[in-house]
């Protein structure tokens, strides 16, 4: 660490909705930096104008965010105390920044985070979908092919997902989630956090793409995707409807195949049906 740099960066988040959730500290380090560096000057200039706050701007957005971090280290090298902010939310989680952050430590400028509003966490901890262990994708893809290629990739991975997601492709998400990870997914909806219209919907996912279908104003405004994360099957988790289908290959091919071709037909794993299979054998079911 450099004892002599005295410049400071505070990460400040704002609101994503309703402008209460501001935190006193937030409000505290926008009026006493020297710099604001915002990813919108109109946007944060309604903010400040809302709590009556009088700052020296700078805009930084993904745009020129190469140039403008270089400008913005000079300044906290000579000693500028400097507070990120984004539209909404936490700076860097899918918003600029992140390179002015990897520069200061670069060059030994402290960095210290404010604790504040964030869409992705906020809509976890209401999903009703465990959530000790998470993974953040941000935005999904907007061109189908990369989508299902990630989505696919994204199959077997047991913590829970988040995904921004915009209206304009939410049902098309949604549908590649059924066809890459699978219909029966619990996938919650959190659309508008913490505004006027704010609601969470939970359902399988092919439930919850019919129920949308149905009415456009359910998947209007801004929203986050929880998705369940994949559950290993257990013995206990096989359908009557899967050990029908293996009952009937079973009359005419070997116990192998039979549990193979039925592993296939309902894509599950065919050494937990085999177990399955085998137990209903010594329990005499078969
Ligand atoms: N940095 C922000 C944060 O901490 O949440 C996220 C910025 S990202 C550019 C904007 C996306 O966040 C939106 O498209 C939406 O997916 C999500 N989002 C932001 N505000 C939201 C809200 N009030 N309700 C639901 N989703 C929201």
């Amino acid at each position: 660490m450099n004892e002599f740099s005295i410049g400071i960066l505070y990460i400040v988040p704002t609101p994503i909705g309703n402008l209460r959730d501001i935190t006193h500290r937030a409000l505290e380090m926008l009026k006493k930096v020297d710099i604001i560096a915002a990813e919108n000057i109109r946007h944060t200039n309604i903010l400040l104008q809302h709590f009556n706050i009088k700052n020296h701007l700078i805009l930084m957005n993904k745009d020129n965010e190469k140039k403008q971090s270089d400008n913005l280290i000079q300044k906290l090298k000579k000693g500028k105390k400097i507070a990120l902010v984004s539209n909404a939310g936490t700076p860097i989680i899918n918003d600029p920044g992140g390179l002015l952050v990897k520069k200061c430590h670069f060059f030994n400028i402290k960095v210290i985070p404010l604790p504040g509003p964030c869409a992705a966490i906020t809509a976890l901890s209401a999903s009703g979908i465990i959530s000790n262990r998470f993974c953040y994708e941000g935005f999904l893809p907007s061109k189908k092919k990369p989508r299902c290629d990630l989505l696919y990739s994204l199959r077997k991975e047991t913590r829970t997902i988040i995904f921004y997601e915009s209206k304009h492709r939410i049902l098309e998400s949604i549908e590649d989630i059924i066809k890459q990870i699978d219909q029966n997914r619990h996938i919650v909806i959190a659309r508008e956090i913490t505004k006027k219209w704010e609601s969470i919907y939970r359902a399988k996912a092919n439930l919850m793409l019919q129920w949308l279908k149905t009415d456009k104003y359910r998947y209007k405004g801004e929203i986050v995707i929880i998705l369940d994360g994949f559950k290993k099957l257990k013995t206990q988790d096989i359908s009557e409807k899967t050990f029908n289908t293996f009952l009937m290959l079973r009359k005419f091919l070997s116990l192998k195949t039979s549990v193979l071709i039925t592993s296939q037909i309902h894509e599950i794993n065919k050494n937990i049906l085999y177990q399955y299979v085998i137990k209903k054998e010594s329990d005499k079911i078969i």
